[in-house]
C-alpha cells in the first residue's frame, strides 16, 4: 500500500508555477486573481485565506471583494461584470456557499468562460462533458493530476463515484469517463451502495460524513481517493475509515495531507493557463 502524498505533489506543481509565472511576468502577462466572498462563512473565510497566501508566494497578484450577505443579486452580477471587463483580472473565483436568497448558479453563469478558473460555468461543464479543453474544477482536476503523477491507470477500470455534487462528484465522473474508464456514480438514493462500492479499482468518496467508507466497502488493492472535509472537536477527518481502509486498498489518499492541497495547486495552475490564454 502507497499513501498518496498530495501536500508533496502539490509543493511540486507551485514550484513549477512560480517559473511559469516569472515567465508569463516578463512577457507583460500578470496573473491577478479576483476572489468574491460574500457573508461571513468561516470555513470560507479559512479557504480564502489559503487561496491569497498561495498567489502571494507564486507571485500572482490578488484582490479580494468581500461583499455583505444582504446584497441584492443584480449587485452581485454587476460586480462579476466589472470583473469580467477588467483587462487586469485574469481569473474570477465566486467563493460558495453563498447566502440563502442569492442564485449561485446565475452568479457562476454570469463569470466569463475566460476566467471561469473554477470551472463552474455551464460552458466550461459542458466542454467538460464533450471532452473539450476546458477549465477543469480544481478538487477533480487536481485527483487526476495525483493519479497520472502515481502512474495509475484509469484506462478500462472501473470508477466509482460516491457524491454527485455539482463541484466534485460529476465533474470527476465525467473526468474519469474521459480517461476511459467505466463509471457509476452513487448518491443518497443509491441501493446496495458497499455491493456498488466493492467493484471499484478506482474509488472516489466525495459525500463529506465522517469515515462513512468502512473496509467491508474496498475491494482489496483499490485506489482510494478521500475528498471529504469533516471537521470535528478532535480535528479534520475524510469520508473514508483510513486506518482499516489503508490494509486493503493499493493507494490511498490522507485526510489531510491529500486531495485538499492538489485543489488549490489546481486553482493556480488555471489561473495561470487564464493568464497565458489571455
Ligand atoms: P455536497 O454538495 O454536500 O454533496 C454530497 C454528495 O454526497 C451528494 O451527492 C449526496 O447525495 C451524497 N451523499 C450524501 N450522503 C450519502 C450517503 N449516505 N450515501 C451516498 N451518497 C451520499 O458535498 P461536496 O461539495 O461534493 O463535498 C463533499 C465533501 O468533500 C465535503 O466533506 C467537502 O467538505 C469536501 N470537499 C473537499 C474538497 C477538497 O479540496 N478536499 C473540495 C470540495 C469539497 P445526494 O445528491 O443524493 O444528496
Amino acid at each position: 500500500m502507497e499513501i498518496i502524498d498530495g501536500k508533496a505533489l502539490a509543493k511540486s506543481i507551485r514550484e513549477d508555477l512560480k517559473s511559469e509565472v516569472e515567465e508569463l511576468k516578463k512577457q507583460g502577462k500578470i496573473p491577478k486573481l479576483a476572489v468574491i466572498l460574500v457573508g461571513n462563512d468561516k470555513a470560507s473565510q479559512i479557504y480564502v485565506k489559503n487561496k491569497s497566501k498561495a498567489c502571494e508566494e507564486l507571485g500572482i497578484e490578488y484582490q479580494e471583494i468581500l461583499l455583505d450577505e444582504n446584497i441584492q443579486m443584480q449587485e452581485l452580477l454587476d460586480i462579476i461584470d466589472e470583473l469580467n471587463n477588467r483587462e487586469d483580472i485574469k481569473g474570477i473565483l465566486l467563493q460558495s456557499p453563498i447566502p440563502d436568497g442569492l442564485d449561485i448558479n446565475q452568479a457562476f453563469k454570469r463569470i466569463k468562460p475566460e476566467k471561469d478558473i473554477d470551472g463552474f460555468n455551464p460552458v466550461s461543464v459542458g466542454k467538460l462533458c464533450l471532452n473539450q479543453d476546458t477549465f477543469v474544477s480544481c478538487t477533480p482536476f487536481g485527483i487526476l493530476k495525483m493519479l497520472e503523477a502515481y502512474n495509475i491507470e484509469l484506462d478500462g477500470k472501473n470508477a466509482v463515484v460516491v457524491g454527485r455534487s455539482n463541484i466534485v462528484g460529476k465533474p470527476m465522473a465525467l473526468s474519469l469517463l474521459n480517461k476511459n474508464a467505466t463509471v457509476t456514480v452513487c448518491h443518497s438514493h443509491t441501493k446496495n451502495l458497499a455491493e456498488i462500492t466493492r467493484t471499484a479499482d478506482i474509488l472516489v468518496v466525495a459525500i463529506g460524513k465522517k469515515h462513512f467508507i468502512t473496509a467491508d466497502m474496498v475491494q482489496e488493492g483499490a485506489v482510494v481517493i478521500d475528498v471529504g472535509i469533516n471537521r470535528t472537536e478532535d480535528g479534520l477527518f475524510g469520508d473514508v475509515d483510513f486506518e482499516n481502509v489503508k490494509e486493503k486498498a493499493s493507494y490511498i489518499t490522507p485526510v489531510p495531507g491529500g486531495v485538499g492541497p492538489m485543489t488549490i495547486a489546481m486553482l493556480m495552475t488555471n489561473l495561470v493557463k487564464a493568464t497565458r490564454n489571455s
